[in-house]
């Protein structure tokens, strides 16, 4: 497999690792003190007009037209450039799971409406369907869509919405017909400010602390029947396109941070001496890092086998599967070896530390490594005889 990128992209890959690190400095790790909502829609518009928040959005409707693979690329440079994993989470988070719903399944009308603001940093998206009740078993969701002449009324919770407390625009799932199990949901794309709906406080979270999240209510909120994505009782189709473009091109961020880690690992383990010579002359911790480099360079390889496979128009489910299983895998023990070489050094927080704090939500969102593994279990036919569709 050739993992080369044509010039154009190769470009591109340069363009936003300069722009990640001149704009995205920093963290994002602000501790407890409260979320920097300004500074967020300032890095946010930067981004846009960078082309990064819409990149895998048809140009037609404001965005770059990148495919699977580029869009990755992108994803990969944006995670190596800065340290805020959070903001890159929150971006990749609003085009795969939000704005590319939109593209798949939207009307004419939808796409002109919405994916202009929202490719060029204007506006933010969210994507909701999690609840308290319904996480892994997402189509078990209690959020209800009764549908009242050309309106809906929706009433239930979200919980761990990336972007609530900045959303402009909501791509959320209800069930129009109760235990309708994958054909009882339905999408609708709901702007913030409708009456009805309303954001919880930013969570205080353990990594991506650069990212907002929250809770969302629905409370009686009215949405006009043109906003349902889609048709009536596809919303876990449309939910399930998407998953695949987060499970494929967002975990291309932790690609790159681990890349980047990785590098300031190596180059800690050349300076620091103990016992007279370089810690990384210890086999030790040479063997440590060469496994490092094991995890993220196999890693790597699935997520582009399946990112090729997405913009082929595959209709796999094995491939996104591996790739985010193996990504966010890889992560969180790399992170954990970066911390370790640090020594005493890794636990005062620094880079290694940040990192590893980033990498543990990853093993949860987007399906956890459980969930993953029981989708690949299903698709080589083995497993149990629940509902077959009933994944996430
Ligand atoms: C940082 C972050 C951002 C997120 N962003 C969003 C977002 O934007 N939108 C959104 O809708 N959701 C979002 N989520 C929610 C995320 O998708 C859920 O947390 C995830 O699907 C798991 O659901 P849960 O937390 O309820 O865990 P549970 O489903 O309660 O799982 C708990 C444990 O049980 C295991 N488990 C459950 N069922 C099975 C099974 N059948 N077989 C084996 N093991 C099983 C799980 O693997 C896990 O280890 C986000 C989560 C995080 C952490």
């Amino acid at each position: 497999m050739n993992l080369e990128f044509d010039a154009d992209t190769e470009e591109m890959r340069a363009m936003v690792v300069a722009f990640a690190q001149r704009e995205l400095a920093g963290r994002g790790d602000t501790a407890r003190a409260p979320f920097d909502t300004a500074g967020f829609r300032r890095r946010w518009r930067r981004a846009g007009e960078q082309g990064l928040v819409g990149g895998a959005v048809p140009a037609d409707y404001g965005g770059s037209g990148l495919d699977a693979v580029a869009s990755s690329a992108v994803m990969e440079a944006l995670g190596y450039g800065g340290e805020d994993t959070g903001f890159a989470f929150s971006v990749a988070a609003h085009l795969f799971a939000a704005l590319m719903p939109v593209v798949e399944f939207g009307t004419e009308e939808q796409k002109r409406e919405w994916l202009p603001g929202l490719c060029s940093g204007e506006l933010i998206a969210a994507h909701g369907i999690t609840e308290p009740e319904a996480g892994s078993d997402a189509l078990s969701l209690r959020t209800r869509a009764e549908r009242k002449g050309d309106e809906y009324v929706l009433h239930g919770s979200k919980c761990f919405t990336t972007n609530a407390p900045v959303a402009d625009v909501f791509v959320v799932q209800a069930a129009t017909e109760p235990s309708g199990g994958f054909f009882g949901l339905t999408a609708f794309v709901v702007e913030a400010g409708t009456p009805g709906l309303s954001v919880g406080a930013p969570y205080d979270k353990v990594g991506l602390r650069g990212s907002p999240t929250a809770d969302v209510h629905f409370d009686g909120c009215v949405v006009p029947a043109g906003r349902v994505l889609g048709t009536e009782g596809a919303g876990a189709t449309v939910f399930s396109a998407s998953m695949k473009w987060e499970r494929v091109c967002l975990f291309a961020i932790y690609l790159g941070a681990m890349r980047r880690v990785l590098e300031s690992t190596i180059a800690y383990a050349k300076e620091r001496e103990q016992f007279g010579s370089p810690i990384g002359g210890f086999q030790a911790v040479g063997h440590r890092i060469v496994d490092m480099t094991l995890r993220l360079e196999s890693a790597r390889l699935l997520l582009y086998k399946a990112a090729r496979g997405l913009a082929r128009g595959d209709q796999d489910e094995i491939a996104p599967a591996l790739a985010k299983l193996a990504v966010s895998e890889a992560a969180v023990q790399l992170g954990l070896d970066a911390v370790q070489v640090r020594g005493g050094l890794g636990m005062v927080g620094g880079e290694a530390e940040t990192f590893l704090r980033d990498a543990l939500p990853a093993r949860v969102f987007s399906g956890t490594s459980e969930i993953q593994k029981n989708n690949v279990a299903r698709a080589l036919g083995l497993g149990s005889n629940r509902r077959p569709n009933r994944r996430r």
